[in-house]
């Protein structure tokens, strides 16, 4: 279709204030194609949130022992509110995959068969079928005694597509599944849990990281994920975070000192 059949199309529907073509009268066509709520908000091209309270600032990276790979369900990867990328902002080693069902990604494939890594599908260990393969943290500490790089592989997506991927993923049916054990409630505002218990998936990459031993790499990301929070947060009220928070000044102060 071409613009001038778009702009002529929906002429009874448009809004009051939508532009018109000065030669032509007729409607133009929004600039970009709504997609969900927020979608008019101007958003930091660096980091896609509002500009009201950008997190750019506030990026800081650090070193971890293990890695973490998310298999990300496609409905996901383009949520503004989804917080698996903010582990790859910390962490430059952070892999991630677009889960798709029928064809698993090349590159996941060959390391999942690369002995260097030793991986763990976190998931919980909910179900009776799969108990043969559930470990413990103590699996991690072996992995790194013997020298392999622990690899958190988070199926990032809502509880329903976590469990589909978890469950329609042949090549994850081999790997040791790691249930996260934690009294950490989920402090995420910008979405409602089901329960206080289920974390977000940079709170599930925070836990792990600081079980196993990254305790540097688990606090740069859990402030990180909190100025996130906060930001985003404030930012759907319009209110602009003058004073920086607690956290904020914790990677500010990170910057300053040559850590990250
Ligand atoms: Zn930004």
């Amino acid at each position: 279709m071409s613009v001038s059949e778009s702009g002529t199309h929906n002429a009874d529907a448009i809004s009051p204030g939508a532009e018109r073509d000065p030669a032509t009268g007729h409607p133009r066509p929004p600039r970009r194609e709504f997609k969900a709520r927020g979608s008019f908000v101007t958003r930091c091209e660096g980091c896609n949130l509002p500009e009201l309270n950008c997190l750019c600032p506030y990026r800081v990276t650090a070193q971890s022992h293990a890695q973490v790979w998310l298999l990300t369900h496609p409905l996901e990867h383009f949520k503004p509110t989804n917080t698996g990328r903010l582990i790859g902002d910390v962490l430059a080693q952070t892999q991630v995959f677009t889960w798709y069902r029928t064809a698993p990604d090349a590159q996941l494939m060959a390391l999942l068969e690369d002995p260097r890594y030793a991986p763990f599908v976190i998931f919980p260990d909910d179900q009776p079928d799969y108990a043969d393969r559930v470990v413990s943290m103590e699996a991690v500490s072996d992995a790194k005694r013997s020298a392999k790089i622990p690899v958190y592989i988070l199926l990032d997506g809502t509880w329903r597509q976590a469990r589909r991927i978890f469950r329609k993923s042949p090549y994850l049916d081999a790997l040791p599944v790691l249930p996260l054990r934690t009294q950490r409630e989920t402090r995420y505002r910008l979405r409602k849990p089901a329960s206080s218990a289920h974390l977000c998936t940079a709170e599930v990459a925070v836990e792990l990281l600081r079980q196993g031993g990254d305790e540097t790499a688990a606090a740069v990301l859990d402030d990180y994920f909190e100025v996130f929070n906060d930001s985003y947060a404030a930012s759907r009220f319009y209110h602009r975070i003058d004073d920086p928070t607690p956290a904020m000044q914790r990677l500010l102060g990170r910057q300053a000192s040559g850590h990250g």
